[in-house]
């Protein structure tokens, strides 16, 4: 009997489980439960990492999934290559429900750096106003550049104040508003946003504000992952799982 694992923590992955849901398939919602209030979903869900490679393959067993989606975000890349090797492992089937990458338009001003290394590297010299939009894992590597004053957006407020000499917090959950957004950068000035190459429509407006503002971007590129088979529409997902 199909039993279906997805692994979320993603607008998308929130899309495919109401379309399983509809459609009555029997499926599991795996999030890691880093965000407070997570979203209530019309399928049952588990939470926290599963230990590792080997965790996940037991899981895999233990509840007789038939069909494994990774709908986890573009830069959860420890949790998409453990995807991979687990399905090698066990053969469950694997697809990958992905957004594609942002790519910049006319009167767009973007700098490309590989990873939030670079990103930081990037930052070197006088003090701006940046628009830090990349969560709040990475935060304290942005200590290394202290002298710019950040906008940290993120979607609950950080249990420890985060190691930026200079910062303003603004707790707040998309899909976000262009208007919305470009009002936020002139209220603080802002001189460069930073930015990971999500893709996708809830965090987009960002980038259009930038754009209006002629403000440019540090734009983070997505981690390498193993070839997988790949999908953008949960639509797609459905019909690999039923077809
Ligand atoms: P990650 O670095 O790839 O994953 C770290 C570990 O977290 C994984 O090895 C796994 O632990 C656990 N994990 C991650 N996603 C999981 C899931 N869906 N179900 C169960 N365990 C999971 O991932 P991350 O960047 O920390 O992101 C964590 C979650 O937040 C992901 O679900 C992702 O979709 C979501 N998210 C991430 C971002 C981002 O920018 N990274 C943005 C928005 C949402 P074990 O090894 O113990 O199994």
């Amino acid at each position: 009997m199909t039993h279906v694992l997805v692994l979320g923590g993603t607008t998308e992955a929130s899309a495919l489980c109401r379309a399983l849901a509809e459609a009555k398939i029997p499926a599991t919602l795996s999030y890691m439960g880093r965000v407070e209030r997570p979203k209530p979903q019309p399928i049952p869900v588990r939470i926290g990492g599963f230990g590792g490679v080997t965790g996940l393959i037991q899981y895999l067993h233990d509840r007789h999934i038939t069909h494994l989606v990774d709908a986890t975000h573009p830069f959860a890349a420890q949790m998409s290559t453990n995807a991979v090797a687990a399905a090698t492992e066990t053969g469950v089937p694997l697809l990958a429900l992905t957004r594609p990458a942002w790519q910049p338009g006319p009167g767009d001003c973007w700098q490309r750096v590989p990873d939030m290394a670079a990103a930081v590297a990037a930052l070197a010299g006088p003090a701006q106003n940046i628009m830090l939009a990349i969560g709040r894992m990475h935060l304290p590597e942005f200590a290394a550049q202290p002298q710019h004053h950040y906008l940290l957006r993120l979607v609950d407020a950080p249990a420890d104040t985060p190691p930026l000499p200079h910062h303003t917090t603004v707790i707040d959950r998309g899909p976000f508003d262009v208007n919305a957004d470009r009002a936020l950068m002139q209220t603080h000035k802002i001189d460069r946003v930073v930015s990971k190459n999500a893709g996708g429509t809830g965090s987009i407006s960002k980038l259009q504000a930038a754009r209006d503002l002629n403000l440019p971007v540090l734009m983070i590129d997505r981690p390498v992952l193993p070839p997988r088979l790949a999908v953008q529409t949960a639509d797609q997902v459905l019909d690999w799982i039923t077809g």
